[in-house]
């Protein structure tokens, strides 16, 4: 059995990632998502466990001493990071996996697992950026500012990633993203099974 492949999505904050993420699961739930640790303050309509482990400062900071982490960062003052072993433990079953990271998390991971595909998503335009950020109302004036200067930032990076997918139209972006992760199970490294089994049979 081949080894699943390692996904990282990026992407400033409110381009919308987690809006195309979700429908992307539903329509491939045999994706593995890393559900990440981190130290925020749960905002409100978020379930602990569904996308994040909500966990104290102290708790990830033993996180990192014990050494579970894959990656992490520090993002607009709070800790975020993927635990280890899960996502280990789906790749070596041969399931797809998922992260998602901002970009420093990214490069990490690519520095370990560089075979891991990367897309980034970018919004249309910087003010529309602002428009969904603000509309998503669930961050104070001054932590949209401290998010709107980090986007800078991670946008002059987006060149890092293997693939950019703008997310204008939903219904399009979550078809690109959808694509791109399907493209990379017809690659012939991962379709050597089929070559012996038709050989096998022959
Ligand atoms: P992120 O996970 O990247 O922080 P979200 O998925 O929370 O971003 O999206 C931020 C806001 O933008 C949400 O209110 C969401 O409904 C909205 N949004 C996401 N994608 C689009 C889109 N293609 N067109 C218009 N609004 C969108
Ligand atoms: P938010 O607070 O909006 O949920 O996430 C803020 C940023 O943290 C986003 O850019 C998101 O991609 C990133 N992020 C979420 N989980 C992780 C993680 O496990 N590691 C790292 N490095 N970044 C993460």
């Amino acid at each position: 059995m081949s080894k699943g492949r390692l996904y990282i999505v990026s992407g400033p904050s409110g381009s919308g990632k987690d809006t195309i993420l979700k429908e992307v699961f539903q329509k491939c739930p045999e994706i593995f998502f890393s559900i990440s640790s981190i130290s925020r303050p749960m905002r409100p309509g978020e379930v602990e466990g569904e996308k994040y482990h909500f966990i104290s400062k102290d708790e990830f900071l033993k996180l990192i001493d014990d050494d579970m982490l894959l990656e992490y960062n520090q993002f607009c003052g709070n800790y975020y990071g993927s635990p280890k072993q899960p996502v280990l433990d789906a790749l070596n079953c041969g399931r797809d996996a998922l992260l998602e990271v901002d970009v420093n998390g990214a490069a990490q991971v690519r520095k370990v697992m560089p075979e891991a595909v990367s897309i980034f998503i970018m919004p249309p335009s910087y003010a529309e950026l602002h428009r969904r950020l603000s509309g998503r109302g669930t961050e104070t004036e001054e932590v949209i500012g401290a998010r709107m200067k980090t986007a800078l930032q991670e946008i002059g990076r987006a060149c890092e990633y293997d693939y950019i997918v703008v997310n204008d139209v939903l219904s399009e972006a979550v078809d690109d993203l959808i694509g791109i992760i399907r493209s990379q199970r017809f690659k012939t490294e991962r379709q050597i099974n089929i070559i012996n089994e038709v050989l096998k049979n022959a």
